[in-house]
């Protein structure tokens, strides 16, 4: 079967052939390390996580990057705020990232570059792109990219350019559709940057964000790589920056598939801070629920459509997540280690259906509508009692291979065992009835069990006592 993917690009289902075969090249935009990651984010993070997972499930060997960036204008602005260096500020968001991702079992991506160890890079990069005539410094310093100078511009996002002002420039790292415009590449230093400049032949500053990209998706994965992912708002200007930038240095293609992750929006609302409605994966995990529950709900809504986050949807994941869990239960007892045999129809064509799913744009629905059919099935063979040992062996192999894609077979991570998680939702009842004597006697038997429990604005969060 053939796989494809919709790719921005060209508006439409293209059949998936890398560049180099049998192997796939993947770069992802990373996190902006200047506050924890919210449950948005981790939904573009999750999308990622099952195409490199799929991509592998396939044969292909996967190299992904996704890089850090740890300079920018909202890192600057923290670091200034809380009055800590710009390393100090961003170490601490960039070591809970990756606590957060094994929360939720992503699997680590080859590289993870961080913006402020490549500056020479980007520097280099602007260089060759002044060589070429389609950059150019204004008075103050910076560095811009002319954006009249590289007909393609817009392609991606599909703009119309025909209402330009020659000579127009944005400095900011992020802007709208209605203010296209020539961008920065280099910053020269102002005194908002505070401590934050590097040297460069046009004087002190920083790079802009968009160059970040370009450069060291382009040192790790050569000038023409495969898939770019990322979510739809990084679609304009950022990834339309990048691949203006890469293609008028290098002359080549940048990347062949362009995959846009949608929006997660929160009881069907936008997710922001003044509605109260605004959480990191922290906040949801210390609200009782566990790191593959949320894996679960961020992963079943097709990567295209607008995921509405509910808590309701958690629960009903921690129902799907229980059925699966006595299945593999069931199995593990009827094969009771024996050697596992052929696996039975019911799983073999479970396992041709998940992949067909998965092949045309990673249809989730598809495939874990497979899996449950196969759960389905495979109970009723079980209460048939015409599961034998071998055979009960091959269906869990089938199970297994399955889950090497979906990874919901276990809990992992720093999560809260499952009796605090209870007592954590029991507490919060107690305090949304305002029944504050059942609410601090639900805190003292989760300290009896050694945690500690924040009320934040975002609610409860479990922390080791
Ligand atoms: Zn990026």
């Amino acid at each position: 079967m053939a796989l494809r993917f919709y790719n921005t690009l060209t508006r439409q289902l293209d059949t998936f052939e890398p560049l180099e075969e049998g192997r796939v090249r993947l770069y992802t935009c990373g996190p902006t390390v200047y506050h924890y990651a919210h449950i948005g984010n981790f939904r573009s993070y999750m999308f990622e996580d099952l195409l490199r997972r799929y991509l592998r499930f396939k044969g292909f060997r996967v190299t992904q990057v996704m890089n850090l960036t740890d300079v920018d204008d909202k890192t600057i602005r923290g670091a200034r705020e809380r009055g800590v260096s710009l390393n100090e500020y961003t170490q601490q968001y960039k070591d809970t990232f990756f606590e957060d991702l094994k929360t939720l079992n992503i699997e680590p991506a080859e590289h993870y570059p961080a913006a402020t160890d490549h500056v020479p890079e980007m520097i280099a990069l602007i260089e060759r792109l002044m060589e070429k005539g389609v950059a150019y410094r204004s008075d103050d310093g910076s560095v811009y990219f002319s954006i009249a100078k590289f007909p393609a511009y817009g392609r991606l996002a599909h703009l119309d350019l025909s209402g330009l002002r020659a000579g127009a420039r944005v400095a900011q790292d992020e802007y709208e559709k209605d203010n296209v415009a020539d961008f920065a590449l280099w910053k020269a230093w102002d005194e908002n940057d505070g401590e934050v400049a590097w040297d460069s032949p046009w004087g002190r500053g920083r790079p802009g964000w968009h160059i970040e990209c370009s450069a060291m998706s382009m040192k790790y994965l050569g000038e023409s790589f495969d898939i770019h992912t990322g979510g739809v708002d990084n679609m304009f200007p950022h990834h339309e920056d990048e691949i203006a930038q890469s293609e008028a240095a290098t002359g080549k293609p940048f990347v062949k598939y362009w995959l846009h992750c949608a929006h997660l929006i929160v009881d069907g609302r936008k997710m922001s801070k003044s509605l109260g409605n605004f959480f990191t994966l922290r906040d949801v995990i210390g609200r009782g629920f566990s790191g593959r529950e949320v894996r679960y709900v961020l992963m079943a809504t097709h990567y295209r459509q607008w995921l509405n986050f509910t808590f309701d949807t958690l629960r009903a994941a921690r129902a799907a997540l229980d059925r699966l869990d006595e299945f593999r239960a069931r199995l593990e007892k009827t094969s009771a280690g024996a050697a596992a045999g052929p696996a039975p129809a019911w799983a073999d064509e479970a396992l041709d259906r998940f992949a067909a799913a998965m092949d045309e744009d990673l249809n989730i629905s598809g495939a874990l509508g497979a899996l449950f059919d196969m759960i389905h099935a495979g109970n009723k063979a079980l209460d048939g009692g015409t599961v034998d040992a071998p055979t009960a062996g091959g269906a869990l192999a089938t199970l297994r291979a399955l889950d090497r894609v979906l990874g919901l077979l276990q809990e992992t991570g720093e999560t809260a065992d499952a009796a605090a998680r209870e007592l954590a939702a029991l507490r919060l009842k107690a305090r949304e009835a305002k029944n504050w004597p059942e609410a601090d006697r639900l805190r003292k038997e989760l300290l009896a069990l050694g945690w500690l429990v924040k009320d934040t604005p975002q609610g409860p969060e479990l922390k080791k006592a």
